[in-house]
């Protein structure tokens, strides 16, 4: 165990998450994941009303397993929300004391986390490591904004008021718990919208952070679609929002917050976190077998659903043919399976809708006459929306257009000679979330780093999975707008001045 000094990294220290080679620890999670129960979540004393639209949460591994259902919001409910969060006191709570309510939520998460991973594993889709690495994640953010709120100067700042965060279903528990967190740290009433898809593991979430401290009025579930979340953002009572999800929303919700003026007079803030058309570097100097086990991490995790995966390979020709042919072998190794199975690599991806677009992606790249390679799927993928992982060539990052999301890796072979020219090709995607080398050669990964556009730059490992508080997350350009996730400017952006406060 190695101890780091307070100092350097303060008292809060990371989730260990779970050891899955200790037998106790698997035995308790097996129980979890047995557990099963079909779940019915409804704003209840909040407004809702018998007529008011119910969606039934299913499986996307297994159609035949319907996960619960959740009474979505309508006007009447929206209203009551914005009422209830405008009327809220939870900004007059110290810091001190939202901070230890939130570190007390991280408790009950920890202590819940058989329960949380076995629902990421239904509603989402994802596979035990990945589930299990939601709960550590949001358990961080938990722990991380606590402590940053802890270390500002109460009397120099406010918060925005109410606070709309819309999340999405790709990190339905971290990603919610993050944008959450982040907010009631800062004072705010927070309005949580989550992905239509993952409503369930977001109630759970409130619910935990309410039996943790945090008053009702403090944090509301606002369950629903896009129209629900746009009811939210253009009610003037909402001063400032936070989003993960695709570019064109966020930039639907920029429009419409910017028309408003806080109390300080600035436009409505908005922290957007969105898409990635994320590279990864590998020249003739790299460790091609440690290579290829970040090549696949970074493609095919979480059935390539993450803003950070790795989209397009940029590989040096000369040794284009032997990584090729090692990907191969390692996809072909990859089961594709029930995510609830520690012996699946690969779950499904999260609708009928998103395998459809996928697979029009590989069609249309076969149509091009681009070269394809797909791992075979198994009788397994007949009971959801499973994606082979894939691996298509491409002359160029210019063919491709907006991202596909999901596990389809672009491989394009590079020429010594145009190496800058394809990095120029990737910045001109106009995305810039994260970026991978893979290279023994110093100066070429200090010229490669700084000619690439990217918020998050990884040498020599994987790109994907970064961690609170050691590797803020967040992109440019198309990619978002700061500040990073998990990094000390985050909370403040969520906070306005007091007027008369010196900014200088
Ligand atoms: N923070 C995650 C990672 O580093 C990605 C978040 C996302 O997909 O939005 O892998």
């Amino acid at each position: 165990k190695i101890s780091l000094p307070a100092a350097i990294f303060g008292r809060r220290r990371n989730s260990s998450g779970l050891d899955l080679s200790n037998e106790q620890r698997l035995a308790e999670l097996a129980t979890g994941l047995a557990a099963g129960r079909t779940i019915a979540w409804s704003a209840g004393a909040d407004g809702a009303e018998a007529a008011d639209p119910v969606r039934v949460i299913v499986n996307p591994a297994d159609r035949a397993d319907r996960v619960g259902t959740v009474v979505e919001a309508t006007s009447a409910t929206i209203m009551a929300a914005l009422a209830s969060a405008t009327a809220s006191t939870w900004r007059s709570v110290p810091a001190a004391d939202r901070a230890a309510r939130l570190e007390r939520a991280a408790e009950l998460l920890e202590d819940r986390r058989a329960i949380l991973v076995g629902l990421i594993a239904r509603e989402a889709g994802k596979t035990i490591p990945a589930a299990l690495g939601e709960v550590r994640e949001a358990v961080d953010f938990l722990r991380y904004y606590a402590e940053e709120v802890s270390k500002l100067d109460d009397a120099a700042h406010r918060p925005l008021g109410v606070v709309v965060a819309i999340s999405p279903w790709n990190f339905p528990l971290a990603i919610f718990t993050g944008q959450v967190a982040a907010a009631l740290a800062a004072g705010n009433a927070v309005l949580a919208k989550p992905a239509e898809e993952t409503p369930l593991i977001a109630a759970e979430t409130v619910r935990i952070l309410h039996e943790a401290g945090v008053p009702r009025d403090a944090v509301t579930l606002v369950p629903g679609d896009g129209t629900v979340g746009a009811a939210l953002v253009g009610d003037a009572r909402v001063g400032g929002g936070v989003f993960t999800g695709s570019t064109g929303v966020a930039r639907l919700i920029q429009r419409q917050l910017a028309l408003r003026l806080d109390a300080t007079g600035h436009p409505v803030p908005l922290i957007a976190e969105t898409g990635g058309q994320n590279a990864m570097l590998v020249d003739s100097s790299a460790l091609l077998e440690q290579a290829v086990g970040d090549i696949v991490t970074s493609a095919f995790d979480s059935a390539g659903q993450r803003c950070s995966a790795l989209r397009i390979l940029l590989v040096q020709e000369d040794i284009a043919d032997a990584l090729i042919t090692m990907l191969k072998g390692a996809m072909a190794e990859l089961s594709l399976g029930r995510p609830d199975r520690l012996d699946s690599d690969i779950g499904p991806v999260i609708s009928a809708a998103a395998r459809e677009g996928i697979l029009a992606h590989v069609a249309a790249m076969r149509r091009s006459g681009y070269r394809v390679f797909s791992i075979p799927p198994n009788d397994t993928c007949q009971t959801g929306w499973f994606v082979p992982p894939t691996m298509i060539e491409i002359p160029d990052p210019g063919v491709l257009g907006a991202e596909v999301f999901g596990p389809v890796l672009h491989i394009v072979r590079y020429a010594a000679r145009d190496r800058d020219r394809m990095i120029d090709a990737v910045n001109a995607l106009g995305y810039g979330l994260t970026f991978g080398i893979h290279s023994r050669i110093d100066e070429t990964i200090e010229h490669v780093t700084r000619r690439i556009t990217a918020g998050n730059i990884y040498v020599n490992r994987n790109i994907i999975g970064a961690v609170v508080g050691v590797q803020p997350f967040g992109g440019h350009g198309m990619s978002g707008t700061g500040p990073k996730a998990g990094g000390p400017l985050y909370i403040r952006r969520l906070m306005a001045q007091h007027p008369g406060f010196d900014e200088r």
